[in-house]
């Protein structure tokens, strides 16, 4: 994989409200550095960083986060080249769903439980992101990380894929996934997808960041949070949707702290113990940064685990 050409401007470095790069839409502003080429995402890691992908699965702080934010841009996001032989490395912002489609009108096969989820490549890696009709582990051959300023191939096999999880190196972006696909034909795939899409069909619209919690062992956290009545239940401009009690959205005006009010409440209501699925930025019990790879040693702050 020849590294992506460096862009003029590359990175470009913008102070951005990480509302407007995640499908909840909270979240305050952070210094964002969008990358087009692995020497521009080696030079923005030198510092305390935090990675977005499709930030579908984030909740921000109505404070935003005072690391830099780094986002993969233009440049990773090509999905042509995956064509009918189905073995292909691609960008990690490649949109999944975009992805989906492709593979579909080529007739591949292997990425029908992903249908409708929206993510990006890299941050479906990170997820495992998946369905219980399949998750992306199951396509996934190899990634290529940014590892302490280095460029790496890891195996899948060593990526420590599970439910909802992986076990990537801290501080390592994903750059590209390869993906191997089985030949098949666009109906089949279709006819594969159509089951996945009818289990989605409950979902609701309206905006918000998937499912919020993991389920409990043997259980679902949306059949317990809708056991306690809690659909409908309201703080600000968050609720528990009415069409599926694990999702929270956003009625249009929801602040983060109103969502973290809502998770509160649900969990202090439902008898079994809730862990949030959600990466949770610049929030008690959130995600750590991760720890730039080069600047002087000396004085270097640590990783923060907040909370
Ligand atoms: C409507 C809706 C439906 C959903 N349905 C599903 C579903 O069925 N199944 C499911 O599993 N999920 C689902 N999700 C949740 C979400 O799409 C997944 O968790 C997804 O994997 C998140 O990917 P992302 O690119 O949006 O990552 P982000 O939300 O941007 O980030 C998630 C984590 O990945 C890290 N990350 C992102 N990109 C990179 C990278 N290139 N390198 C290193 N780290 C990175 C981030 O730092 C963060 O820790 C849904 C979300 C929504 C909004």
């Amino acid at each position: 994989m020849p590294a992506a050409e460096r862009a003029p401007h590359d990175p470009a470095i913008a102070r951005l409200a990480l509302a407007s790069l995640t499908t909840l839409k909270v979240g305050g502003e952070a210094e964002v550095w969008t990358c087009e080429s692995d020497g521009a995402v080696r030079d923005a890691t030198r510092a305390d960083f935090r990675v977005i992908g499709g930030g579908s699965n984030l909740l921000v702080g109505d404070g935003g986060v005072p690391e830099r934010v780094v986002r993969l841009g233009r440049a990773y996001a090509d999905a042509r080249a995956l064509d009918a032989n189905g073995d292909a490395w691609l960008g990690a912002a490649v949109p999944l769903p975009g992805l989906v489609r492709r593979a579909r009108r080529l007739g591949l096969s292997g990425l029908e439980g992903v249908l409708g989820i929206p993510a990006q490549l890299g941050g479906a890696v990170v997820m495992n992101a998946g369905t219980r009709f399949g998750e992306i582990g199951d396509a996934l051959q190899e990634v290529e990380l940014m590892l302490d300023g280095r460029v790496e191939r890891v195996p899948a096999a060593d990526l420590g894929l599970g439910y909802r999880r992986s076990a990537l190196p801290p501080g390592a972006v994903v750059l590209r996934a390869r993906l191997r696909l089985t030949p098949s034909t666009p109906e089949r795939v279709a006819q594969a997808e159509a089951a996945v899409d009818a289990a989605r069909r409950g979902q609701p619209k309206a905006r918000s960041a998937g499912c919020a919690f993991k389920n409990p062992p043997g259980d679902a956290a949306g059949r317990l949070i809708d056991a306690a009545g809690l659909k409908g239940l309201r703080v600000g401009g968050a609720m528990i949707a009415h069409e599926h009690a694990n999702f929270v959205v956003n009625l249009g005006d929801a602040t983060a702290a109103d969502v973290v009010l809502l998770l509160e409440r649900v969990r202090a209501t439902v008898a079994v113990p809730l862990e949030i699925e959600w990466r949770r930025w610049g929030l008690p019990g959130g995600e750590a940064t991760a720890r730039g790879w080069d600047p002087e040693p000396v004085g270097r702050r640590p990783a923060t685990d907040e909370g």
